[in-house]
Order: structure tokens, then sequence, then C-alpha cells
């Protein structure tokens, strides 16, 4: 039977969540003992563990059908593959930081600058666009103490909370990517792994449905339910049953993560009492 070949990242940032996103699409997969290769037990699937800049290639020449790796991975080795979808975990930014003491006075700043990155093309294509004209020096690693040893007058590399930065007394000055975990595939996939892969995509959109996603129980006096039903219009619409108590009603729908806050005031504003709130486990719609 033919499987789909997917690649993720053998070690890493990515390494956990994505084998977590397969787990939660009901996908089992044994590898103990970190193999390269893995199968899953109960889904037509192979699994190949690799280093994060090795994942474009192999799925541009096809060796993967599909890989999941971060998306400014994606942009750095600029291979021919298609981006299949966003997966919304390993969320970071690259940008470009300075000592933290230097005056910055606008992209300017960088012109005949010289900036340190493990990322040459992407921030080479940025200074390009805006004219600037500064000497990339690329590093595989450790980027963060280019300025410190007088490598470089800047660095380009990933931030998230920027507490690296500030501990090598370093300021961010300029987002240039925003990235996130994404899967990418192969340009020319056959028919069979195809149809494997529209059923894959099928369970992330259902855990990522569940996740994005609330389920909300709230009890409103009876006159307050037109209201509350457009405020929650629900998947369909939502369900109401009667309370013991005449001119009450309990209302059953669904919210989304991050209108959540928004809603529940205006819940609490339209009389609704008991609100609870409950996560979903999957979501098909
Ligand atoms: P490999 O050994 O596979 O080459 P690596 O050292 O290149 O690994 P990691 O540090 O594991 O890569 O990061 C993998 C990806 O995770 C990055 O390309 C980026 O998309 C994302 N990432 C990196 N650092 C962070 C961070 N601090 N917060 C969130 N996501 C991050
Ligand atoms: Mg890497």
């Amino acid at each position: 039977m033919s499987k789909l070949k997917i690649a993720v990242q053998k070690n890493g940032r990515l390494s956990e969540k994505s084998l977590a996103l397969l787990s939660e699409c009901g996908i089992k997969i044994a590898n103990g003992d970190r193999k390269l290769k893995a199968e899953a037990k109960n889904y037509p699937i192979e699994v190949l563990f690799l280093r994060d800049d090795d994942i474009p290639q192999y799925v541009e020449q096809g060796v993967v059908d599909v890989g999941i790796l971060g998306e400014n991975e994606v942009l750095e080795k600029n291979k021919s593959v298609d981006l299949i979808e966003r997966l919304g975990f390993a969320s970071c930014r690259l940008s470009l930081a300075i000592p933290k003491d230097e005056i910055y006075t606008g992209l300017l700043y960088f012109d005949g600058k010289k900036v340190a990155t493990s990322y040459p093309r992407i921030i080479s294509e940025f200074f390009r666009s805006k004219n600037i004209h500064a000497e990339i020096e690329e590093i595989g690693g450790s980027v963060e103490i280019a300025t410190g040893i007088g490598l470089a007058d800047g660095i380009f590399d990933i931030v998230s909370t920027g507490s690296t930065l500030l501990m090598n007394g370093l300021k961010e000055v300029e987002t240039v990517l925003k990235s996130e975990a994404v899967l990418i595939g192969n340009r020319n996939l056959n028919e069979a792994s195809q149809k494997i892969l529209d059923n894959l995509l099928f369970r992330f959109k259902t855990v990522r449905n569940a996740t994005e996603n609330k389920y909300i129980l709230l009890n409103a006096p009876n006159t307050a339910i037109p209201a509350i039903c457009k405020i929650l219009p629900g998947i369909k619409s939502p369900t109401i049953l009667p309370l013991v108590e005449a001119g009450w009603s309990s209302l059953h729908s669904v919210v989304k993560e991050d209108e959540f806050w928004e809603v529940i005031d205006q819940l609490k504003n339209c009389g609704a009492q008991g609100i609870l709130v409950i996560p979903i486990e999957k979501m098909v719609n």
C-alpha cells in the first residue's frame, strides 16, 4: 500500500510539536529510539526525522512528499516547493538587532555596516528591496554574540521573547519577517500521496478547529435570547434548552478562543449567568 512520506525535525524546537500534531490526528508513531525513519501503525504514513535545513531540498527532490518546518527556513532555502498549510505553532519573528547603547536612526543605520546572520538570503533580499548596502556575514549559530566579539555591527536572527537579545546587550530595531511552522509539499505528488495528504489536512483542520474554539454554556432569561444568539452564532445556530425555572433557558454554542473575552463581556451585559466554557476535543465541520 502506498504511503505518504513526511519529514519532521529530528531534534529541536519543532520536533515535539510536529509529532504532537500527528498524535492529535490519531496517528500513532512508535519511535522510541529516534531512528531515521518510523512508520505509523494505523495510518499510511512514513515519518523521516531530519535536520530542518535539509527538509526543503528533500521535499523538492521528492525524497519525501511533505515536511514540517519553520517558514523562515523555507524562505531561506528558496526551493521549488508548495507551501500547503500554516500550522500555528513555533511562532517567532526574524529581526535586526544592534548593541543597546547605539542610537538607532532607522534602516539607513545599516548602510555600510556589517550584519551577522544564519539567514543571509532573507536579509540580503530585504536590504536590497530597501536599497540598503550592508555586508552580510553568514554564521551557523550563536549569532547573538557576534557584535560582542567584534564580528559585526548588528545581527539578524530569530526572536521570540527578546530575552536572549537583552542578555547579550542587544536591542531589536526592525522586524523583518513573522514566521510559524508550516507544511510544505512536493510539486508533483502522485495521486495516491495526494489522497492521503488531503485526508491528513482534514485531520489537521479538525484538530485546529478544536483548539481555536471553546464550547460555551450559559443561562439566560428568555427575553435575552435573541440578543445572545447574535453574539453567539455557533456552528449552525445555538442550542436552547428550557430551565426548570420559568422564563429561563440554557444556551449552548461555540466561541472562538481569540474572541472569547470580548464575547463574555457582551454576554454578561445581555444578562447571561452561570457561563461555563469548556475545551473541545475535536471539531468537524
Ligand atoms: P536543526 O538541528 O534541525 O538544524 P535548528 O537549530 O536549525 O535545528 P531550532 O532552533 O530547533 O533549529 O529551530 C527550529 C525552528 O523553530 C526555527 O527555524 C524557527 O522557525 C522556530 N524557532 C526557533 N527559535 C524559536 C523561538 N525562540 N521561539 C519560537 N520558535 C522558534
Ligand atoms: Mg537548522
